[in-house]
């Protein structure tokens, strides 16, 4: 291959996926919102024995267009509601985009001088925008999985530290036990964090929660320098937080760490409406939250933010002779990756393209949207099972398998998807509204879809 022969294969490459990605866009508000069995069929059309000869760029994406597109779950459309799943703003998948084609590696300026330039830029609005303080540690991770492991890491350093003891150097195994103590509600990644960090079961406290999954803050065990609280902003069924005013200046005093996992809750901050359902969450040391979630960027991203920075470079500070930087700080000492995806552009796109007051307005809208669909559910006869205080609906009607009758109803016709959850008890159906594309129009047609399913499994 010569000069041109490189330059031409990667410029039709691009070509080809900027066309085909347009399209799919194009079409994704009328497509199915999960795909067909004979779909989801077509992809064995990509199995085959690693292949021992090579395919042009253009056949390989082709055939990536022709069966792998069909079989996606259409998350961008405005009116999938499973789990919390974000649409991607056009700005930002836009940037997505460009960045893809860019491939910087953002470990430090030298190496990614734009990726680095926005990272810090977006960082900065990203902390405006929650009120949380300005002069801590903003690392760009994966996910809220990642943040939550960054903030406990710092965490278990911290109070270490305080203890006199430095882990760096005599490790865990000699070391006293700390405690945490977190909500019986923690989400699963909390725990998985905790397990990575070395934390046994035994010395985790599971502190009971109200009916909405807030921890009662009577319930707490003792609590002194040895222990990491961990709370929530936005519990994954109901929405609820927990009481960080009633809680946090008191752990506080008492020389606890304090790390709130607010995957989506925590943009609740984010709007004037909604902030006092996260009052307090300031006070904490160290957060968790998502921009792919309720920030609305493509996957994946994830937001740490630590009021400690130092606390967070001890523990994810790399150095060797080769790796010199003017800065400070460079990304790569505030997350575990090192070589990583440019994931600040697209928070930055994003956040410019909507401004302070767009993101309130998508957070509200979420909200309002969530109402609307408890409203129309309850017309329908359903019970709400949960206080709809920000965007996740939780309701039954009939018994279990009734439920999931019309949770694969829903799936099965297309219109809509959302699943199923245990919540207090009794199975329901989940409903989260996470998307800045989901219109009026996207919850009427979700309620029809419902009113068709609960019809003909109740009948
Ligand atoms: C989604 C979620 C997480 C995990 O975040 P990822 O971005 O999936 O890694 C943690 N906590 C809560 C409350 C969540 O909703």
């Amino acid at each position: 291959m010569n000069d041109q022969d490189i330059k031409n294969l990667s410029t039709d490459a691009v070509n080809l996926a900027g066309t085909c990605a347009a399209r799919y866009v194009d079409s994704i508000r009328d497509k199915r919102v999960f795909p067909t069995q004979s779909d989801l069929d077509a992809l064995r059309n990509f199995d085959e024995a690693l292949p021992q000869n090579g395919t042009a760029a253009i056949d390989v994406l082709q055939q990536l267009d022709l069966y792998g597109a069909n079989a996606t779950v259409a998350t961008t459309g405005g009116r999938y509601f499973g789990l919390v799943v974000g649409g991607a703003t056009p700005a930002s998948m836009g940037a997505s985009i460009m960045n893809a084609a860019w491939d910087q590696i953002a470990i430090m300026e030298n190496t990614a001088p734009t990726a680095i330039h926005l990272e810090r830029l977006a960082a900065q609005w990203i902390v405006d925008l929650l009120h949380l303080p300005n002069d801590g540690s903003v690392g760009f991770t994966t996910g809220s999985s990642v943040a939550n492991l960054v903030g406990l890491a710092a965490a278990r350093n911290a109070l270490y530290e305080n203890l006199g003891i430095n882990i760096e150097e005599c490790g865990l195994t000699n070391a006293p036990p700390l405690q945490v103590v977190l909500s019986e509600q923690a989400h699963v990644t909390v725990h998985k964090a905790l397990k990575l960090l070395g934390f046994g079961t035994n010395q985790m406290i599971k502190v009971p929660c109200d009916s909405q999954g807030r921890i009662k803050p009577n319930a707490l065990p003792e609590i002194g320098p040895d222990t990491i609280v961990c709370l929530q902003a936005g519990n994954v069924n109901s929405g609820a937080f927990d009481p960080f005013a009633e809680i946090i200046p008191e752990a506080k005093q008492k020389g606890a760490w304090v790390h709130i996992d607010g995957a989506f809750g925590l943009w609740a901050l984010a709007s004037p409406d909604k902030k006092h359902l996260a009052e307090s969450a300031w006070l904490a040391d160290s957060w968790a939250v998502d921009a792919h979630k309720w920030l609305n960027t493509p996957y994946d991203c994830g937001i740490t933010i630590c009021r400690n920075p130092k606390a967070v470079h001890e523990v994810m500070t790399t150095v060797a002779p080769y790796l010199t930087s003017s800065e400070n700080v460079p990304p790569k000492d505030m997350v575990p990756e090192f070589s990583r995806r440019a994931r600040g552009v697209e928070v930055w796109a994003a956040i410019k393209e909507m401004g302070q007051e767009g993101i309130s307005d998508l957070i509200n809208r979420c909200c309002n949207h969530a109402i609307t669909l408890a409203n129309g559910l309850q017309e329908l006869g359903y019970e709400i099972v949960n206080d709809v205080v920000l965007n996740q609906v939780v309701a039954t009607i009939g018994n279990p398998d009734d439920i999931k009758a019309i949770a694969k109803f829903v799936q099965d016709e297309g219109e809509c998807w959302f699943g199923t959850t245990v919540w207090q008890g009794r199975t329901a159906i989940r409903l989260s509204v996470s998307s800045w594309a989901t219109t009026d129009n996207d919850v009427k047609r979700t309620l029809e879809s419902i009113k068709r399913a609960t019809e003909s499994v109740l009948k």
